[in-house]
């Protein structure tokens, strides 16, 4: 799909929450207020649309998105809850507060929203505006803040218009944002540990834990923006494969498996143990849709080296080659 031709604005009613969620459904971007910030929605189960959400961001990194849903029943079908999640969902659901946890069996929200990751931000808002148009979509909606990368988050349309006009296809105005600041991220892997401060203060969190926090597993990652997912053995920072990649390949060795990208593969691929095409047309909104589960797939195959064809460095480009960079320092300390 190519960038959309102009923005709806359109209000809150309910002719304006069913085009809201038939335009998630066709793979487009809503933007609409939850009581933190103004969100850039998508579809969090379609990785096409997913990747167009990152283009209009001009994100120059796949940071992993929160996922939106109705209510604690839709949360567990995410992801897996242990004692502490679940009395911080009660306490603080709907609210400003987000858990990192690990996915649930099936879990159906796309490799891309997630970076790859074992584990899912998921979130469920108390604003009305965007409990409506959950529950008319149906489904999870992953929603950063809706503006331009590096710009400040949005508390009004008029923010979301200066940065996103002609690249979100619908924004449903409902007013100022209550909260106007993030949602606090806890991660419940092991020992609770707040990843960003937010709209939930500590003090809230650990009064319903009854024990403080831990220390996140690390400092404050400059290019993550805000929180650092974090740590060995708790929250991965990024995804790496076990199996070591080779970058900018020309050509591939007899046993490599080849992430391809465009319509000439690299020579050698009819000798290749496994070969996956990022996007044979060459289409980088199609190959940032593909690449964590490409390259899942290809972790699989057991091969000595993952061979990746050169991707440009053009619009989502930057950021595919980012993710891949970060893959192959985990892979090959
Ligand atoms: P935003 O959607 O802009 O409010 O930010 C989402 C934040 O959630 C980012 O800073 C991510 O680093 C963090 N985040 C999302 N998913 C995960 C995850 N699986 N592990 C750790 N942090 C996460
Ligand atoms: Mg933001």
């Amino acid at each position: 799909m190519t960038a959309p031709p102009g923005t709806r604005l359109l209000g809150t009613d309910a002719a304006a929450i069913e085009a809201a969620a038939q335009c998630l459904a066709a793979g487009g971007l809503v933007a609409f207020p939850t009581e933190t910030v103004y969100g850039l929605g998508a579809d969090a189960a379609d990785s096409r649309a997913v990747a167009r959400l990152y283009e209009a961001k001009g994100r120059p990194a796949f940071n992993p998105l929160i996922a939106h849903v109705t209510d604690v029943g839709a949360a567990r079908k995410l992801a897996r809850f242990d004692a502490d999640a679940g009395r911080l969902a009660e306490e603080f659901w709907p609210g400003p507060l987000t858990l990192v946890l690990p996915k649930a069996e099936g879990c159906p929200i796309a490799e891309l929203a997630t970076a790859g990751l074992d584990t899912v931000a998921v979130r469920v808002p108390r604003h009305a505006v965007a409990q409506n148009i959950l529950a008319a979509f149906g489904k999870p909606i992953v929603a950063p803040s809706a503006n331009r990368s590096g710009h400040v988050s949005p508390t009004q349309t008029a923010h979301v218009l200066a940065d996103l006009r002609g690249r979100v296809d619908l924004i449903v105005d409902g007013g100022a944002t209550p909260v106007g600041i993030e949602s606090s991220i806890v991660a419940c892997i092991g020992e609770p540990a707040l990843l960003r401060p937010g709209g939930v203060p500590r003090e809230a969190i650990e009064r319903a834990l009854g024990r403080p926090l831990a220390q996140p597993p690390r400092p404050v990652d400059a290019t993550a923006g805000s929180a650092a997912p974090a740590a060995p053995g708790m929250l991965a920072a990024h995804y790496a494969p076990r199996t070591p990649l080779r970058l900018d390949a020309g050509g591939v060795a007899p046993g490599e498996a080849l992430l391809a990208f465009g319509p000439r593969l690299a020579a050698g691929a009819d000798r290749a143990a496994r070969v996956l095409n990022l996007s044979p047309g060459g289409d980088l909104i199609e190959a940032a849709a593909n690449l964590f589960s490409h390259l899942r797939s290809l972790d699989a195959a057991a091969a000595p080296c993952i061979a990746v064809m050169p991707v440009p460095h053009s619009g989502l480009g930057e950021a595919i080659n980012d993710r891949l960079q970060r893959a192959r320092r985990g892979a090959t300390p």
